[in-house]
């Protein structure tokens, strides 16, 4: 895989906010969650890992890459990075505060993989993508925050919504006008990333803000499923009404269908409904 300089972080928010359900004045969010990961049909090994954090609502896929299993080091050093983290993050009060806390954690995860590269030579290189949701229950809210090509969505009223931008090539291919979406998950260069964690000494995470409602229904996956997946064929798995361990390894058994060239992970957040 080849590397471009890394870019510059984005913040965002969601367009329409504005929204009916007021949570911490009406009812106590919950929320349930899995996480599940399948090495496909053709990698010998798994490299990437996940964190399911039920409390205090945090979740992570890192998608590792490198020779040598050293992939799965890096992204078991990010998601580790992301669990000590968890329990510090100002999740009440949210605000910047919380987006730099985040923006910091995944920083912390990047010096802390290229610090192990250095003690082991066998890991020089490795790097990994790293897409963290935390729930901000007070506050009706959730967070991600992200880097590389793994990829959160969120399923509301049966409708899917990718929330983050992937970093590859291709993207910015569409972005130019240059390729459609289809085209670019079937692309030749789809697995070059333009930032990830690992390979460079500053990196910036993407934040993206966003209101939760009864209901929804959250996803963090590596390229092993959306790659093989398509988004319409994820919605239609999501949206039935199964327990979240089945409906995970349905996901992971369509992308093995679909060939299973790489590792598959999957976590899912069901936020409860209204009583
Ligand atoms: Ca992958």
């Amino acid at each position: 895989m080849s590397h471009h300089a890394p870019l510059t972080g984005k913040r965002h928010a969601e367009p329409g906010l504005a929204h009916p359900v007021q949570w911490p004045h009406v009812y106590a969010m919950q929320w349930d969650a899995v996480g599940l990961t399948d090495c496909g049909l053709r990698r010998p090994q798994n490299e990437d890992s996940f964190l399911c954090l039920q409390e205090p609502g945090v979740f992570a896929v890192a998608d590792g890459m490198g020779g040598h299993a050293a992939g799965e080091v890096a992204s078991g050093i990010a998601a580790a990075i992301v669990g000590a983290a968890a329990p510090t993050l100002p999740l009440t009060s949210g605000g910047r505060p919380l987006d730099r806390a985040l923006v910091q954690m995944v920083r912390s995860a990047n010096a802390a993989i290229r610090a192990h590269s250095l003690t082991e030579p066998t890991t020089s290189g490795m790097g990994t993508t790293l897409s963290v949701l935390a729930l901000l229950p007070e506050r009706g809210e959730y967070r991600v925050a992200h880097i590389g090509d793994s990829r959160v969505y969120r399923l509301r009223r049966d409708k899917l919504r990718q929330l983050t931008i992937d970093h590859t090539l291709v993207q910015q291919m569409v972005e130019d006008g240059d390729l459609t979406p289809e085209q670019a998950r079937r692309h030749r260069l789809s697995n070059i990333v333009t930032r990830s964690l690992g390979i460079y000494e500053a990196v910036d995470a993407d934040v993206v803000r966003g209101r939760v409602d009864p209901g929804d229904l959250f996803m963090l996956c590596s390229d092993g499923l959306n790659g093989l997946v398509r988004d319409e064929d994820i919605q239609a798995i999501l949206t039935q009404p199964l327990a979240l361990e089945v409906i995970a390894s349905h996901l992971v058994e369509a992308a093995n269908l679909r060939g299973g060239y790489d590792n598959i992970t999957v976590v899912l957040v069901r936020i409860g409904d209204q009583d």
